[in-house]
């Protein structure tokens, strides 16, 4: 995970050249171990300004409108050590130290595991500021709550605080006197629904799996075993657990491996890993409770294909997404011979005619598997063949079934 910093890059993040050369000026490599986790390491503590929540803060050096002038400190460690953060994602620490900015202890999370470990940590997540401001605000909350704190803290006049931000005098007043970028109040009702789901969640405890190899031979990371154990709801443990993090268009629980775009796991399945091992090749993991957002291990059993199928049907439910189940009987297809059709099809050296007198079926059937349409398949992705028109029947001849 190493990310080639150049200021192409830096500017496309919004960030100036000089960026990492600020960022290191103030960084402290030798941090506190933290007694919680000593396996991690020295954390790396931010030397530099801090927001009202404790994280650290550098300049950007670039002005963008509506965007925020000044950046967290471990979301920028995260942007010169690993890549690009895509979006809606948070930077979280393995550490709990908000100032540390070593990228070991960093990873990437959904603002919903950000909740749950609030909720895990009895902190309360509705305390904080309102949305967002309109696109051309010149500040973010984030902005505001360093002036809020900076002007608190550090007694900084207000003309410097200005500079700082790029704003008037009188802005700095109205934020310092919470005339403008008010503080949002939490309703009463809100607050009885954050203390009801309290009480209603049972602490989840959980000792590592003792089948985290077969976790790591899909490409897991490390803190996938927490993270999965951060994203579930339970109020006991015959109950459904219900996945509380991202689900697909079927209700199914979805977790991504690792922390760097590598794919996902439906959570069911990982659920399923964590209990009782790696899945048989073929076999599916099937809901006896039919709630797909659970991930109770008792609550599934593992099924062929077919039983899975069946299971679909008598709940007269189908897939939106994944393979359709076989078609009626008289087919004149099957997945596999669809699978094949495409694999041919996506090396480029095939047309739509000659796999169609290939499979005996007509062309526009074939053109419709390869668009997806029919045997539709959620993982399947279409190649375009870059062939000079000419060259793209070619080799037709070669896949005629010679009679
Ligand atoms: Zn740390
Ligand atoms: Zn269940």
């Amino acid at each position: 995970m190493q990310q080639q910093i150049t200021p192409e890059y830096l500017a496309a993040q919004g960030f100036s050249a000089d960026l990492p050369e600020r960022f290191w000026s103030q960084v402290n490599k030798n941090g506190k171990i933290q007694a919680h986790a000593p396996e991690l390491g020295p954390c790396w503590e931010w030397t530099g300004l801090r927001n009202a929540s404790g994280y650290g803060l550098v300049r950007k050096g670039i002005r963008q409108v509506g965007k925020g002038n000044l950046a967290i400190a471990s979301r920028v460690s995260w942007v010169l050590h690993c890549g690009p953060i895509s979006g809606g994602l948070l930077v979280c620490h393995k550490c709990d130290n908000r100032t540390c900015v070593n990228p070991e202890h960093l990873f990437l999370g959904t603002y919903r595991d950000n909740w749950m470990d609030c909720l895990n940590k009895g902190r309360n997540p509705l305390v904080g500021p309102s949305p967002e401001r309109c696109r051309t605000a010149k500040l973010s909350w984030e902005d505001v709550k360093s002036i809020r704190v900076i002007g608190k803290t550090q007694k900084l006049p207000r003309s410097q605080i200005a500079e700082m931000f790029d704003i008037s005098e009188d802005t700095v007043w109205s934020i310092l006197h919470n005339k403008t970028w008010r503080r949002r109040r939490v309703s009463a009702a809100q607050m009885r629904e954050f203390e009801s789901k309290q009480k209603e969640s049972e602490p989840i405890e959980f000792s590592p799996s003792p089948h985290a190899s077969a976790l790591a031979v899909m490409g897991c990371s490390e803190s996938f075993e927490s993270r999965f154990w951060s994203n579930i709801y339970k109020t006991s443990k015959d109950s459904c657990w219900l996945w509380t993090a991202a689900k697909n268009a079927m209700g199914y629980g979805v977790i991504g491996k690792g922390p760097c775009n590598s794919g996902n796991v439906l959570a069911h399945r990982a659920s399923w890993i964590i209990h009782n091992g790696a899945i048989p090749d073929g076999s599916c993991v099937l809901h006896k409770c039919d709630t797909p957002a659970c991930v109770n291990p008792n609550h599934m059993w593992l099924g062929t294909r077919p039983e899975n199928n069946a299971d679909m049907a008598r709940k007269g439910r189908r897939r939106a997404i994944g393979p359709a189940p076989e078609r009626a009987a008289n087919a004149k297809l099957s997945w596999s011979k669809v699978a094949e059709i495409r694999s041919i099809y996506n090396q480029g050296k095939t047309g739509q005619v000659p796999l169609s007198k290939m499979f005996g079926v007509s062309q526009h059937a074939i053109w419709a598997i390869i668009n997806n349409i029919t045997w539709r398949d959620a993982t399947y992705v279409k190649i375009e063949p870059h062939l000079p028109h000419s060259g793209r029947f070619e080799n037709a001849s070669a896949f005629v079934p010679k009679t």
